[in-house]
Formats: structure tokens, sequence, C-alpha cells
């Protein structure tokens, strides 16, 4: 038999794991176990549906201590030679991570600690691997051989029921890496326990126990084959009983994220349905997650079988990020996969998982917010398109979790610690949304909001006032834009002095309408604007930030808002523009058409025509 080169990139990883000084080279057996684990887990499914495929589904360790190997069978789905060749030959998780071909030796060390990278750790303790297996429902059985990075060859073999035998050979001892520690029975037994307990499968091997020798004088002793692990599932285990490590070592190798989750969830439902459910909030969103190719979905037990590597069914959308396992022994176990996307149950547990998923986050936002702002921070859009695309359906249960940065306290809040901190007389919750939080607080109308002494609400999200849309109030207070203009915060004196001097202006205003015509639906004084000349608001139901996000979709571009222009009245440009009514009106055109293309640019939007502004703004500084 030829020998078979491994691809490029598994080659490295061999490379990486057979010179590797990893100290936790323990991890392998972990590792094999897993895929045995996986092996039997698809075969369990088959068997379902297919009597023949019945069996005592366990997992065995054998050791041979002068041929220095450890074997490790299962009697699962077992593989086929054209499968070894692709599942074996290459990475299967290369995706995963990004395995780059010069990354160091501590990048190396930490993603074998943190993935296990499967198979391939086997590489780290042995000088050969033998791999035997028969697929289930195929007649011939294969032996996988390799030594390392040279190549691997498969030939045929004898084997009688499917499953795959793992055989370690281990490599000589050396200084710091006693490998024969692998054959002796304590240790493998303290592997299995610290590492494989939960696999729902009994691990067995034999050991030796002493007898119960009736003579008592001479110490003898039997073999027994003993079954190492409790094999009751992490999820159904109490959570007092299961350590932080143990959880997150289950969710690295399901769920292959290297960060620690930010919160473990647990939950068991009696009732209606039933069902146990072991949850996690990831750290990050997945690297993926707002590509179009990512797929949401928990994994589906029906008492301890699995029966869908990813039910999408039991999240909604904005829940996607959501990791983990349900379990649920109410499942029809005979159901095919189609049919289980339809089923009642299904529809049960998912509304029950998304209420517990927003009860837990409920309470984080409670007692730990600095962990809450830490995961809006990165899934707070998500949520926000929760409430979105419900068409508002989901606001009530979504509303109090949305937490908002707020001016001028530069911190974060909720609709109801803002409304309860509401100044005596304030009728509604002011917002102002634009890119980003430095330039939204130096906004005119947001500081001379705060100077009057009422805090203001940033936002940033593009979804973000949609859904104050949607919203239109909380509490019975509405929402409303700092850049409206009738916001009920100005003094009797202020209206009556704004009321005169718009009276007195009212030549000049429609002046400039007029030469803005087309551009701006209205033209009206503030006394919002700060040091600025002029501002920009929008009148009608779409606001200016709306109206960006629209227009920036496909088809969209023609979709602006009703602009209105607010001018100064204490401003000197102001006056300018007085007198200029009296004298030039060409001059005064000009200068409408400067003040326009300012007020654009304090929304963030760039004039048209930018040289014409850089003419201009030459020309009145001259
Ligand atoms: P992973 O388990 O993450 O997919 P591995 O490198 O550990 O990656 O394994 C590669 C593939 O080899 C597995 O996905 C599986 O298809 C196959 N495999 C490994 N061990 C077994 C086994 N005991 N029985 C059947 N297939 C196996």
């Amino acid at each position: 038999m030829a020998l078979k080169k491994f691809k490029a990139e598994s080659k490295r990883l061999l490379d990486l794991m057979i010179n590797s000084i990893y100290t936790n080279k323990e991890i392998f057996l972990r590792e094999v176990i897993s895929n045995a684990s996986d092996a039997i887990d698809k075969l369990h499914f088959i068997s379902l549906t297919d009597p023949n495929a019945n069996r005592d589904f366990e997992i065995n360790i054998e050791v041979d201590k002068n041929a220095r190997t450890i074997s490790i069978s299962d009697n699962g789905i077992g593989m086929n030679s054209d499968e070894m060749e692709s599942n074996l030959g290459t990475i299967a998780r290369s995706g995963t991570f990004d395995f780059k071909a010069n990354s160091d030796k501590e990048t190396a060390e930490t993603l074998i600690g943190q993935f296990g990278v499967g198979f391939y750790s086997c590489f780290m303790v042995a000088s050969e691997v033998t791999v035997v297996s028969k697929k289930y429902g195929e007649e011939n059985a294969y032996k996988w051989t390799s030594a390392g990075v040279d190549g691997y060859e498969i030939e045929p073999a004898q084997r009688d029921i499917s499953g795959t035998t793992v055989t370690v050979k281990l490599k000589e001892d050396e200084d710091g890496a006693r490998y024969s520690d692998y054959l002796e029975e304590y240790k493998i037994r303290e592997l299995v326990t610290k590492y494989s307990d939960n696999i729902r499968y009994p691990i067995k091997m034999q050991v030796e126990k002493p007898s119960n020798n009736e003579k008592g004088d001479k110490k003898s002793t039997v073999v027994e084959v003993e079954t190492l692990n409790s094999m009751i599932p992490i999820w159904k285990k109490n959570r007092k009983d299961v350590s932080d490590d143990e959880y997150f070592q289950f969710y690295q190798s399901k769920f292959y994220d290297y960060e620690k989750p930010l919160r473990i969830i647990t939950t068991k439902v009696e009732g209606n349905v039933e069902y146990t459910a072991l949850l996690f909030i990831p750290a990050q969103p997945p690297m993926d997650y707002y590509a179009k190719s990512y797929k949401k979905g928990l994994k589906l037990y029906s008492s301890g079988v699995l029966i869908m590597e990813n039910c999408e069914k039991l999240l909604p959308d904005y829940l996607g990020f959501v990791r983990g396992v349900v379990d649920s022994s109410d499942l029809s176990l005979n159901i095919s996969r189609e049919m289980l996307q339809h089923d009642r149950q299904l529809n049960e547990i998912a509304k029950s998982l998304e209420k517990k998923i927003l009860s837990v986050r409920g309470k984080m936002r409670d007692d730990e917010r600095e962990l809450y702002e830490k995961f809006f921070d990165k899934f707070g859009v998500t949520l926000k398109f929760g409430a979105y695309e419900s068409f508002g359906l989901k606001i009530p249960d979504l509303k109090d979790l949305f937490i908002y940065y707020s001016a001028p306290e530069k911190k974060f809040v909720t609709l109801k610690e803002y409304v309860s901190a509401m100044k005596e007389g304030q009728k509604e919750i002011f917002f102002a949304s634009g890119s980003d939080y430095p330039s939204l607080e130096s906004l005119p109308q947001v500081s001379a909001v705060n100077k009057k002494g009422y805090s203001v609400l940033l936002l940033k999200d593009n979804v973000d006032e949609f859904v104050f849309k949607l919203m239109d109030s909380y509490d019975e207070k509405k929402v409303k834009s700092v850049s409206s203009d009738d916001l009920g915060i100005e003094t009797e004196e202020e209206k009556k002095d704004k009321k005169k001097k718009q009276d007195k202006s009212k030549k000049l205003l429609e002046t400039i309408k007029n030469k803005l015509s087309g551009k701006v639906e209205e033209v009206r004084l503030s006394n919002m604007l700060g040091d600025y000349a002029v501002g920009l608001s929008a009148k009608g139901e779409l606001s200016i930030e709306m109206a960006k996000v629209l227009s920036s979709m496909p088809g969209n571009e023609n979709i602006k808002a009703q602009y209105v222009l607010e001018i100064n009245p204490s401003h000197k440009l102001f006056s300018l523009a007085e007198s200029l009514l009296e004298t030039d009106d060409e001059k005064l055109g000009r200068l409408c058409v400067l003040l326009f293309a300012e007020a654009l640019m304090s929304v963030g939007i760039m004039p048209e025509n930018a040289n014409e502004f850089i003419l201009l703004i030459n020309e009145f500084m001259a």
C-alpha cells in the first residue's frame, strides 16, 4: 500500500502536535473518546428507526503494556475508506480557527489547549496511530495507519461489527514526559473522570480488583470490567455539582469557542412540556454571526439521544447567538427531521426558552450591570432588531432590556431609569440620534437641552429610531427627538421672545426658504443652537437618521427627509443675513447656500457640491 500524503494544512498541524512541548498532552484521550461518543450518537439515531442498528452502545479502553498501546473502541457508525481519507487526512475544523503557517509556538500551544484539535492530538503522545473502522451497513473494514507527517496508509482490514478502534502506540518516555503513565489504570481512570465523565455511553475498561479470597492470607486479584464514567450528561446534572470549568470545557468542545461564555444558563422545566436545557451566552458574537450563512440553533436531544445537531426552531432570530443543548423526553423519537420542524412540543419549548433567556437577561441587568453592559454592547443591536422585526410585537418583552447612553450623565440607563429620574414637569423622553456618542454629545440641541437640566438618550444604532417609532412611548411618556421644535422646555419668556423675533424676521425667513426652494421645507428660528449659526431637523414621519438608513438600501436612494433649516437669531451671521436682505439679494442667496451646507454637515451629510461650499466659505471669511 502506498503512503499517502497529508494535506498541507494537516501536515503543519501534525508537525506541531508531534513536536509539541504542550504539557497537557493527556487531553488526547478526551478527544478520542469524544469522537467515539459522536460516532455512537450517529448510529444511535439511526437505530431509532432501524432495528438492525440496535445494540448495547459502549466505548472500550484496552491497554497492552508490552506493546505500549492504548486502544479506544466504539461500536458507532464507523468510517469507510473514503471517509478515513477525508476525515483523518484533513483538519475537520480548519475553518473554525485561523491556523496560520507561521503561527508562533505560543499560539499553537493555546490552540491545542483550547480546542484540543481533535484526532490529531493523539500525535502528541504517539509514535504511531492506527484506526480500524467499519462503516455501519457496509461489508468491508479498513485500517488507517500513520507514524506522523510523512503520510498515512489505508488498507483492508477485519472487523465484525461497525465501529472504530483507535490504537495509540505511545512514544518512549523522555525527560519530563512519562508517556507510559497512560498505560496505567489509575491514570486512565483519572482522565476519564476528569474529562469524559459526562459521556452518556459507558466507557468500560478491564480493571484489577482484590479478590475476596476466603483464606485471606495471599493477596490475589481478579480482573473485572468496570464502567469508569457516571454517564450523566452534563446538562442533566445539578448546577451545583458541576464546576464552571467543566461547563467551559463542554462549551468549548461542542461549540468551538475559545472564550469563556458570558453566562451559563441551566433550566429544567416540568409541566406542559418537559425539558432540560444548558445554554451559553457567548462573550463575543460568533465570527460569522452577521453573515447570511450563520445558522442559529441548539443541539436537540431526546432522552439523551442526539436527534438534531442544530435545531433552528428553538431560538428566535434575535437570540440566535445563544448556544447550547436541549433535552426533552416528550419529543417523539421516530419523527423524521423534517417533521420535527413542525412539532408542537418544539414550539412550546422554544417559547419557554425565550422567556427564560429574557428573564436571565433581566436579572443580569439588575444585579450585574457591568456584565450586562458588556453583553448589551455585543448583542444589544440584535435584541433591538428583535423588537423591530416583529413589527413591535415583541416590544413589551424587550423594552426593559434596552439600555441607552445618556447625556450629560455619560452612563447607560434603561427607559425605566430615565423616566424615574425625569425632571419635574418633563413630559417626554428626549433623544438624539446620530452615528457616534462624541458627536451626539456635542450636538447643539443636546447641549441646550442638557443645560436646561434634562437628560438626553443618545442613539447610535441604525435600528434605534425605528424601534422608538414603533414604541412611540414608554410608561405613557412619548419619545421625542431633541431636534423637534416643540420640546416644551422653553420658558414663557423665551417663547415670547422667539415669537417676537419670528414675526419680525418673517420676510427674511421666507426669502431664505425661497432661495433654498426644493431643498428645505421650512425655515425657522431656534434658541437651541448654542454657538452654531444653523442646524438641521426634519418634519413629518421620517427623521434625518431614518432617511439615512433607508436611503442606504438598494432602490431607496431617493428617500430624503423633509428638511427644516433652523437659524440661530443670536448669531452674527443672522444679523448679516438681515442686512443683506436690504442691500444685496444675490449675496444673501450665496449665504443661504453656505448655511444650508453647514447645516447638512452638522448632521453628518456632505453637501453635494463641496467646491462651491469651499468657495463660499472663502468669500465670507475674506
Ligand atoms: P472533529 O471531531 O472536531 O470533527 P477530529 O479531528 O477529532 O475533528 O475528527 C475528524 C473526523 O473524523 C470526525 O469529524 C469524524 O467524522 C471522524 N472520526 C473521528 N473519530 C471517529 C470515530 N471514532 N468514529 C467515526 N468517525 C470518526
